[in-house]
Order: structure tokens, then sequence, then C-alpha cells
């Protein structure tokens, strides 16, 4: 679903790109409403952070792919673009989260930060505006949708999910309550043994 202000913020984008050969024209509206928002809303991002990777057609991926898969100097691991991520809503998400989809939309951009900035700071501002780091030990990678649908964060309309729970945070909470769940347990195993090292030490004394 696309909003007034989306062509305007496309073209806001494109002086944030890193090398200038950057897609930004691709990006879902959610993803560039918010983009846009984190760089109007920060200083520091417009000074030191930068769009590295948007958008790619689907033939892009294809082509990637295909050198990726001879072997062809200079070509990285690529996904095959026929490959299911996942499904939602009688939407199937294919190849890679920076290829089109069937709505001709990509979902991710890959961002650099050049300078002082470091990830903690430039995280920080983007949460804020609703992008999150979806993939582990991809600190650069960031996306507003997921197959769950939309992540917390301000919507074009003016609505902001950040206090409300979503199926996302929910996971999060979910894992971080079996992890204290976890931890807690650990711990009173450790009582118990140091407990049962104490009598047996006292009985040594006897
Ligand atoms: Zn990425």
């Amino acid at each position: 679903m696309t909003y007034p202000d989306y062509q305007a913020d496309l073209g806001y984008l494109e002086q944030f790109r890193d090398d200038g050969d950057e897609n930004v024209q691709l990006l879902e509206p959610l993803l560039a409403f918010r983009l846009s928002r984190a760089y109007r809303a920060s200083r520091r991002l417009r000074d030191l952070l930068r769009i590295e990777s948007a958008g790619r057609t689907r033939d892009a991926q294809q082509y990637l792919y295909d050198g990726y898969k001879r072997g062809d100097a200079g070509f990285n691991l690529a996904a095959n673009p026929d490959r299911i991520i996942g499904s939602r809503g009688g939407f199937t998400f294919r190849g890679s989260w920076h290829m089109a989809q069937e709505d001709s939309y990509v979902y991710a951009c890959d961002l650099t930060h050049h300078g002082a900035l470091s990830w903690d700071d430039a995280h920080d501002d983007l949460r804020a505006s609703g992008l999150h780091e979806t993939v582990p030990n991809e600190p650069w990678h960031h996306q507003s949708t997921t197959i769950r649908g939309p992540l917390a964060g301000p919507f074009p309309d003016g609505t902001n999910t950040e206090d409300e729970m979503t199926p996302e945070l929910e996971e999060k909470l979910e894992g971080l309550a079996t992890w204290v769940f976890n931890g807690t347990t650990m711990i009173l195993k450790r009582i118990d043994e140091l407990e049962q090292q104490l009598a047996t030490t006292k009985g040594d004394d006897e």
C-alpha cells in the first residue's frame, strides 16, 4: 500500500546512496517511509549513514545466482530467486529480501556507516523509526516488514505500533522468558551444589 509522499520520499532517499548506483526506487512503501523519517529525524544519520544496497530486480538476482553457481570470478553467494522465503496471507516472499517481490517491491536495505557513528547509535535512531535488524550477525541489514507482517514502528497514517504487542515482539518476549527461566534454574541448581559441598566440607571437619 502506497501513501501520498511515497515518490517524494524515494527522491529524498536518493541523496543517501553510498555509491549512487543503489536502486532505492524499488523500496516498499513502509520501508521508504520509515527510512526517510529516520534520516529527517537524525542529523548523525544524515551525515554518516548511507544506503549500501537497496533493491534489485528478479532478473538481476537471477544473474547474480547464475554467476555464483558457475563460480564466476567476482560473484558472491546469492540466493536462488525461486527459493521460497515464506508465505503470508496469500503472498509468497521469494529469493532474497533484496529482490523485487511479486508486488514489485523490495523489503530490505543494507546500510553502511562512515566516520564516528557506531552501529549501536545508528540502531537507536533507526529503531525509533521502525527499522529493525532482522538477520543475526548482519547489523547493516534492515527491514520494516517480515513474513509476520509489519514490525513495530510508525506508519504513514500517523499511527505508531511502538507500544503494541506485535507477533515479533511476542516471540522475542517468549524467548526472553525461556532464557530467564533457564538462567534461574541454572542458578538454583548451582546453589544446591554449593549447599551440598558445604555440607560435605562440614562433615569432613567434624
Ligand atoms: Zn541485507
